[in-house]
Parts: C-alpha cells; structure tokens; sequence
C-alpha cells in the first residue's frame, strides 16, 4: 500500500515514511492510494480490541517496515478498554476516553509514539518533536512518547490559558518530555515553532518531527474503533448504526468516513460542531470559508479552518459528491448544556461538552434510529463546566487521577527561539 498527497505534486511514500514525514512535501496531507476492503475477520466481535485494530490496519501497512510490528504496535499502544456503553437497547455511547489522558486523542498518539519508536531503533541521530498546544493534543501527544526511547518532545503551551488539570497534564512528564510555559498565545507557540521548523541553526542541532493530527500515524488508528465499535452494534441489536462525531479538524470523523467505505456495517455519519460552523455552512453554500475561530464550551472543537478538510475533500468528486456523504449539524452552548443536563437527569451519565454536542444531535435530529455517539473525552477533564450543571461532582477516573497526583515540572520561557533552544548560543 502506497499514499499519496492530497496535492499530486509529491512521490507516493510507504506508510512509515509518511509517519516521519507528517506533511506531505508539496505542502499536502498524505491519503491512501485507494481504500482497502476491509477484512470480514475484523468484523468478529469475539477479537479483542488490539485484535480487531490488528486486522483493520494491516492492509495499510502491507509492504511496510512496520508490517511485522502491528501485532506488538496494537497491543502496545491499545492497553485500555474501549467500551460501547449502552443508554437503550438501540443508543450506545462510544467511550474513547479510557486511556491515560482521558481522551480519544490518546489512540493516535500512542499509535504513533510506538511507531516512531521502532522506526528510531536503528536512526542514529535522536528525534526531537515539537508540539504546541492549546491544551488537549499537548497532554495526550506528551503522555504517549514519554519513555519512548530515541525520540525528545519540548511540548510548548500559552501561560495562564489551559486549565488547571490540563496544566497539570502538560507537566507531570520529565525525562525525554521536557514542558514550557510560554509567556504568550497559543499563536506565539505556533508560530516559535513554526520559526524553528525553518531555523538552520535548530536544523543543524535537532532533526525535528511533529505529531499533529494530520499524521497519517494518529489517523489509521481512528478508523479501527469504528469497526470494533459498528460491529458490536450489530451484533446485539441487528442494525447498522448512525455514528455522531463530535469535531473540530474533522481527524476522528475521517476514520469514520474510511471505516464506512472499506465496509464496517455503518448506517450514515453525522458530524457535530460547536458555534465554529464552516462544514455547514459549505455544505449550505458550496464555498468553502475557513475563518478565525470563536471560543466554546467545547473548546477542543474550536476551529475555524479544520485541519483534515483537505483531506475529505480529496475523497469525494465534487461538492454534490461530498453533500450526498457528509452531514454535519451546529450546536450552540446553551445547546451543550441543555445536552449535559437532560442526560445526567435521564440516565445519571455526565457528559463532556464535546460529547453533550454529539448526543444533542443524536436527540433532536435523529429521531430514534439506531446511533452511537462517540464520547471524546471523560467529562471529569471539563469539571469546571459540567459540575455546576449537574450540581454534583463528577467522579475522577482512575488513569486521569495518576496524572493528577504527579509532580508539576516545566520551564516558563518568552516566545523567542533563544530561550526554547538555549543550546544554541
Ligand atoms: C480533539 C478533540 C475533538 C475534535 O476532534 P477532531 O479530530 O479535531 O475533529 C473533540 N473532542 C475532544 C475532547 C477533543 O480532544
């Protein structure tokens, strides 16, 4: 299996070349030369979670260095359960926040912590990886490559504007994961790296990488849920469910969307957005205007210019093409805290406002059929927003309280190249 750029101006690459490389050379996102069929085994409820993503992503690697590793990648980087939460016999919950940072964030990453870390053990310079975050991909991206041996991560994060537990998840690391406390934005951290990127004296010091979620490392693993998960459902209740898929860079639902057409048993995909509406507003207008992005409840969902678009959009012919597969329904706040409230009082389930989002689609446009909801993160990571609304604490899951326990260590830094590289004068 080859990939190719979404811009046609790069050489096909092999899956780990397009792992190490992240962004495609001509500036496009690396997408699979055509979709595999699935392999009907990958279908069997009976396989393990590891098992099940084992199967699904073996056509991806085939030819691959890392063909005869996915046994061991999977078993490595899938170490939790996934579980398919049942709120009515035909409405199930997708839990993707069993892993260590509580977020589906985790799959991706730890998929491509341990790949980088095979495709490492024969390199002979260390890895350095850049990440600047806002608050989620930061946690889950340190989490997974701590401890990964040949490979450094320098995760940068905006002082004062990440959340307590987030602040907390972005420091707790040391060793090969070093944290800064930036004196500035989010987009001072993007743009400090982006400088280094293009930096020859960092270039002659570090070979640098990115973990971003337009590597095609951190999206396979997303397609295999969806199979693991549309498989059961069929199983217990005889249908193929509706998926809602909270999103913002549009990574989670692409796996959705690869899932369907290699043939996992889905009925339709539903996207939910928060107020940041550019996916409907295309599909109502058919010109596609990405946008600053405005600030939400479900802030892991706030994007203006959605990261995976190019890469969705090279999967359909035309716009007709893209309106007859994609769907995607806009949530306000005011309707994502309706959406915790009336869910905690009917089934005594507290939701993420990212999740909330999903199951307000899934409540008043889907009209009983029978859905999953993907549930993005544990609510427990949004306490400060979901506990005056419920009116009672939301109980800390285990792999979320570990990290909360651990030590704080990071360096605060100004935005400049001097201070997140001092090694350099
Ligand atoms: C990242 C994230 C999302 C959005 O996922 P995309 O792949 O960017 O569409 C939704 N919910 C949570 C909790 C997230 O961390």
């Amino acid at each position: 299996m080859k990939f190719i750029s979404t811009r046609g101006e790069a050489n096909k690459a092999s899956a780990s070349e397009a792992i190490l490389q992240g962004l495609a050379p001509d500036g496009g996102l690396y997408v699979p030369e055509q979709l595999p069929p699935l392999d009907p085994k990958a279908l069997d409820p009976g396989l393990s979670y590891p098992e099940t993503a084992r199967r699904v992503l073996h056509p991806f690697f085939e030819g691959d260095v890392l063909e005869a590793e996915l046994p061991m990648l999977c078993d490595s980087a899938f170490s939790f359960p996934v579980p398919l939460r049942y709120l009515e016999e035909e409405k199930a919950v997708l839990e993707l926040f069993h892993g260590p940072t509580a977020a589906f964030k985790d799959f991706g990453a730890r998929f491509l912590a341990y790949s980088m870390e095979h495709l490492q053990r024969e390199a002979e310079e260390e890895l350095t990886i850049l990440v600047a975050t806002s608050g989620d991909t930061g946690g889950a991206v340190a989490a997974a490559f701590f401890k990964r041996r040949g490979i450094k991560v320098r995760v940068l994060f905006p002082e004062g504007r990440v959340s307590a537990r987030q602040h907390k998840q972005l420091t707790c690391w040391g060793e090969n994961v070093q944290s800064y406390s930036v004196r500035g934005s989010f987009d001072d951290c993007q743009r400090l790296v982006k400088e280094a990127f293009v930096s020859s004296e960092v270039r002659k010091i570090h070979r640098l990488s990115s973990a971003n979620s337009i590597n095609l490392g951190r999206l396979l693993p997303q397609v295999a849920y969806y199979v693991y998960a549309a498989a059961r459902f069929l199983d217990r209740t005889g249908k193929k469910p509706v998926v809602v898929i909270p999103s913002g860079n549009v990574g989670n639902s692409m796996g959705a969307y690869y899932a369907a057409a290699m043939g996992a048993p889905i009925a339709r995909i539903v996207l939910a957005v928060n107020a940041n509406r550019v996916i409907p507003d295309y599909l109502d207008s058919g010109t596609y205007r990405p946008r600053p992005s405005v600030a939400t409840l479900a802030n892991a969902m706030d994007v203006g210019d959605p990261s995976n678009m190019e890469r969705l959009r090279h999967h359909f012919s035309n716009f007709q093409d893209f309106k007859n597969h994609v769907s995607a329904i806009s949530v306000s706040d005011e309707e994502i805290r309706e959406s915790i409230r009336l869910t905690d009082r009917q089934y005594s389930y507290p939701l993420c406002p990212h999740t909330a989002a999903g199951e307000h689609v899934r409540r008043t446009r889907l009209t009983g059929e029978p859905s999953i909801v993907v549930a993005t993160a544990h609510p427990a990571k949004f306490e400060t927003i979901v506990e005056p609304i419920i009116h009672r604490e939301v109980e800390v899951p285990e792999n979320l309280a570990a990290l909360l326990d651990s030590e704080s260590r990071y360096s605060s830094i100004d935005p400049e190249l001097e201070q997140l590289f001092p090694e350099l004068v």
